[in-house]
């Protein structure tokens, strides 16, 4: 066999990157925090309550609160450098019909989700801007496609999220910054532990695998995002749901 015919070396080669992940501290986020930093990524993690994985920096956030963001951003910068991949990942629920949602029920949901993503985005971009690189990663939901009954003001959020990214992705592409949103669906959390066992079977019914899906399904999603591999991809939409949103 020739040098040419030799089977090529497929071990995955990337380049470090400084990571920030909000909502770290549990669910989704932890596992996306642990799954870079054993990639071999410098990564940061907020979180309010908790504690972050090991060998990942943590510092105290609350989304909602721009002189946090600030000062989170501020702190990741001077222990690891300027942030280089951003998953804006810390989300919350507050389920109820339309007719019984008050307007706090509609605010929280949107300012933790959607106006968070917004403020840690702006907070990260000058950064990237300068760097002529970045990668942005919105977590947001099958449901921002779908719909959800009991859920109007999450998937509002959650589909806010995709024109948010999608038109960061038109903003900084020229300065070599993408913007993609990840949607998973029925992801095994404590969000979800709280659904009822008829529900969770009910969703479970609807999924192609026929299983609710894994924290380290989106996480691996989330590496391949932040590799070098990934960058072409900009103002993509990309499922994570075993097949359960297909078609949207
Ligand atoms: P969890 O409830 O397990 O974790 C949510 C995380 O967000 C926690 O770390 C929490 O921090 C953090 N967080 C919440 N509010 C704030 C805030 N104001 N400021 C900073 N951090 C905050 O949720 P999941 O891991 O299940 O969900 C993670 C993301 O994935 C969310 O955006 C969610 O909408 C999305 N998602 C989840 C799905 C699922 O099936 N689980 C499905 C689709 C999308 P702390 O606990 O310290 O307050």
């Amino acid at each position: 066999m020739s040098d040419d015919e030799a089977t090529p070396d497929t071990s995955p080669t990337t380049t470090a990157r400084v990571v920030l992940v909000t909502g770290g501290s549990k669910g989704i986020g932890r596992g996306i925090a642990q799954r870079l930093h054993a990639a071999g990524h410098r990564v940061a993690a907020t979180y309010r309550s908790g504690d972050v994985p090991e060998g990942v920096l943590g510092v105290r956030c609350d989304i909602t609160d721009p002189g946090q963001v600030d000062a989170a951003f501020t702190e990741v910068e001077s222990a690891l450098g300027p942030v280089e991949v951003l998953v804006a990942n810390a989300g919350i629920t507050r389920d109820t019909l339309l007719m019984r949602m008050s307007d706090d029920d509609w605010s929280s949901v949107i300012e933790t989700n959607l106006t968070g993503s917004f403020r840690v985005a702006k907070r990260a971009t000058r950064a990237m801007m300068r760097a002529r690189f970045g990668r942005m990663i919105f977590i947001s939901s099958v449901v921002g496609q779908l719909g959800s009954a009991g859920q109007v003001n999450y998937s509002a959020s959650k589909s806010g999220l995709v024109g948010l990214a999608r038109s960061l992705a038109r903003e900084l592409g020229s300065r070599g910054v993408t913007a993609n949103v990840v949607a998973p669906g029925f992801i095994e959390t404590d969000m979800t532990a709280v659904l009822a066992d008829d529900l969770v079977k009910k969703y479970t019914d609807q999924i192609p695998l026929g299983r609710l899906g894994a924290v380290d399904d989106i996480a691996a999603t989330i590496e391949f995002l932040a590799s070098d591999a990934a960058g072409y991809i900009t103002g993509a939409l990309i499922p994570v749901d075993g097949g359960l949103g297909m078609g949207h």
